[in-house]
Formats: C-alpha cells, structure tokens, sequence
C-alpha cells in the first residue's frame, strides 16, 4: 500500500533514515516551524539550557521524526526515541528518563497513546525535572522523590485534539506540520534521487511530486518504486512519460489518489448517496479502522477539497462527484 501510515518494513526504515534531512538547512519546506526552530534552538544553547518541550502534530509521514532528529541534532545532545504503545509501564518511562543527559532529547512518537499511569509520572518529570516513583509493594512500599537532568520532550501526534489538556499544556512550543506543495516536494525527490544515485529530471521530480499526496514519505517511496520500473522498462532515467507509466501501474491516479483514497470516496458517494455518513458507517463500509481513515486517510482528502467533515458527517464535494465523473447534485452542501 502507498499510504501506509509507518515504514512498512526494517528495510524501508533503513531507506527512510538514509534519506532523512540532518541539519535545520537540509529540511524542506515547513518554513514557519523551522523559522520559529531556527530561533529558539540558538537562544537556548546561547543559554546553555534545555529546549521547551515540543509538541509536533500532523498526518503521518510529514516530517515529525526527522524533525525531533534535527533538533537533538542542533542542540547537540542526545535522542533517545521511544512511542507511547511502548512505554507500558511508569517504570519503562523512569528508565529512559533517569538515564538521559543535561539538555538531551527525548522523542516520544504517538504521544496521544501513553497509558495514564504513564502520563502521570511524566508531568512532574516535565515541569520540574522531578519524577516520583514507588519502591517495593504492599504496605511496605514508599514513594521517592528523584532528580533528573534538565530534557527536551518532543512528542509527535497525528491529532493534537486526542492529547489530554494537562499534557498539552505543558508544552512551550506546538508546532502544526502541513502538507507540503508540490514544488517542495520535488525538490524532496530530486534531493532523495541523488542520495540513491537515480536519474531524474525535472519533469519527472514534479511528476512524482504532484501524485505524492503533500507526503514526502509517499513522495520518496513513489520514486522508488518509479526507479524499479524505470530501470526494467526503460534504460533507467525517470522521465515525466516513465514516472506516470509506474503510476499508472501502482493505481496512483493523476491527482495522487490511491486504491484507498478512491475506495473511500465512492463508498461516500455511490453507498450512502455523497453524505453525511458518520465515521463508523464508513470504517464498517470500506473494512478500515476508523482511527486509520481519520489520521491517515482523509486528511488529504479534506485538504484538497475532496471531502467535507460537518457535524452529521462526512460530506463528498463537488471535485468529489468531478472526479468520478460524475453530476454534483445541485442541492448546495449540508
Ligand atoms: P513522520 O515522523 O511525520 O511520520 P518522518 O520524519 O519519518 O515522518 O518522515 C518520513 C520520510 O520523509 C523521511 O524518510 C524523510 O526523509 C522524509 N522527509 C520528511 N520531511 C522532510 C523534509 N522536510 N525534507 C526532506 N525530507 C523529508
């Protein structure tokens, strides 16, 4: 699948971090988080201090974890990476947190799904550097007090609205990744095409860019899949002709729409006549969990106008009945 929220497998991950920005420089478009980034990093080294704790939110694949890389990176501390579905225990996350140094940076990727005894032992920990943990069981347990190193926390989320308030209040920067243009992501992919040594032009950068659903993830996992082709089909040079060829093959239609994307919005339209139909209908209608429609799926949609969320549910759009040729009702939206 094209869309797949998370690297598909150990060997994608490698690929994914071969490819990934290091440096604030490197990183491609965002200009208003790196800007902000760019500010506060100097002023907290100039300091000697740790960075506030970051918040990060935004669909799948935009950028998140590059981001928190980049960040230890040019504070010039440590990461140490872990996710909220990992951390099961208050002692997984004391562990990770007692051995951390002055100022380092610790990434928590799906940060809306810490357990709560979890999210409890984090607050102290940022507010005050100060974690309380429990020695022993029963009645001769007792709670001690534990100082730690001052860190940066950056948690990554697909949906700042699924963060409790406490938590989310205890961040001094939130940062709101957007889909990328089509202009920044080919430079991604031209980026990305030297680093594997692939030749493309221009015309196949923006091709490849135009259909990557405003993901670099997806971005650079069409140009490879663009490259195979290309050198099987052709003598290896991704051109505007060979990248569509692929994408025709991999059913990426012409405004980047995968299998998917198109599933979704003819069940909207041809199931439950263009809308409203709520979350559930739809998950049960095209056998996908509703979180992965919600964070991973209609993002894009909305975003590009395809899709409509109002209070009785999910709406298609004129562009949506367009695209599938077919009449918009002439009924104006609910
Ligand atoms: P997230 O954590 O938001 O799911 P990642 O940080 O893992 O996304 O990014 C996915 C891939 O996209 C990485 O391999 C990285 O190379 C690429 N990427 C993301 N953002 C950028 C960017 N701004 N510039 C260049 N490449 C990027």
């Amino acid at each position: 699948r094209i869309i797949d929220a998370a690297p598909s497998s150990p060997n994608e991950e490698a690929i994914e971090r071969a490819l990934r920005p290091k440096v604030l420089d490197e990183y491609i478009g965002q200009e208003k988080i790196r800007g902000q980034l760019e500010i506060f990093i100097s002023a907290a080294r100039g300091r000697g201090e740790a960075l506030d704790h970051t918040l990060l939110f935004g669909p799948p694949g935009l950028g998140k974890t590059t981001l928190a890389n980049i960040i230890a990176r040019e504070m010039g501390v440590n990461l140490r990476q872990t996710s909220g579905p990992v951390l099961e225990r208050p002692g997984d996350l004391a562990a990770l947190l007692t051995n951390l140094e002055a100022n380092d940076v610790l990434f928590i990727d799906e940060i809306h799904r810490l357990s709560p005894v979890v999210e409890e032992i984090l607050y102290p920990a940022l507010e005050d550097y100060q974690i309380d943990i429990m020695i022993g069981e029963g009645p001769a347990a007792r709670s001690v007090k534990l100082d730690l190193q001052p860190f940066t926390l950056v948690g990554a989320t697909t949906r700042a609205g699924m963060l409790t308030n406490p938590l989310r209040d205890r961040f001094g920067i939130v940062a709101r990744l957007e889909f990328y243009t089509t202009e920044e992501l080919a430079k991604i992919v031209t980026r990305s095409a030297a680093l594997l040594k692939a030749h493309i032009d221009d015309s196949g950068a923006l091709e490849i860019a135009r259909r990557a659903r405003g993901t670099p993830r997806i971005a650079n996992r069409l140009l490879r899949r663009v490259r195979d082709y290309a050198e099987v089909k052709s003598n290896g040079d991704i051109t505007k002709e060979t990248a569509d060829a692929a994408l025709v093959m991999l059913d990426v239609d012409t405004v980047g729409f995968d299998v998917m994307d198109r599933k979704l919005l003819e069940a909207v339209l041809y199931k439950f006549n263009g809308g409203p139909v709520g979350i559930g209908n739809l998950a049960a209608a095209i056998g996908e969990a509703a979180d992965t429609i919600e964070d991973v799926l209609e993002p894009y949609l909305i975003q590009q106008g395809y899709l409509q969320r109002t209070p009785r549910g999910r709406v298609a759009t004129p562009a949506a009945y367009q695209h599938f040729g077919l009449t918009p009702p002439r009924t104006s939206l609910t």
